[in-house]
């Protein structure tokens, strides 16, 4: 065999404790806002940052980064957008078909 796997740029990935996840007790049903969410990943890592201060890098690179997925959907039904128009995808739901171009262009026309 001439092939190996070599393993490089280890790094450790934190999620906070889940919505309704209170250690001895986990509750159904709760859920977080996106916002509630984000603050809760700052807390986290500002908690990470304080406690572990001597294992984290000194100067140059961030060792704890809160990210994020950024996903383009509808504003009206939350349906993945594909289209390279801002204003219309495609007709995915009444509200955005409202939107659609040629619809308006017949209602400029008449
Ligand atoms: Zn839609």
């Amino acid at each position: 065999m001439g092939m190996k796997i070599k393993k490089s740029d280890y790094e450790i990935r934190a999620c906070p404790r889940g919505s309704g996840d209170y250690g001895i007790v986990r509750m159904t049903g709760e859920h977080r806002t996106v916002e509630e969410h984000e603050a809760l990943c700052e807390e986290l890592a500002k908690a990470i940052r304080l406690r572990c201060s001597e294992l984290l890098p000194t100067y140059g690179k961030n060792g704890v980064l809160v990210t994020h997925t950024q996903t383009r959907v509808c504003e009206f039904c939350g349906y993945i957008w594909g289209e390279e128009s801002t204003v219309y995808n495609g007709g995915c739901c009444d509200k955005d078909e409202k939107h659609n171009p040629e619809l308006l262009k017949e209602e400029n026309d008449s």
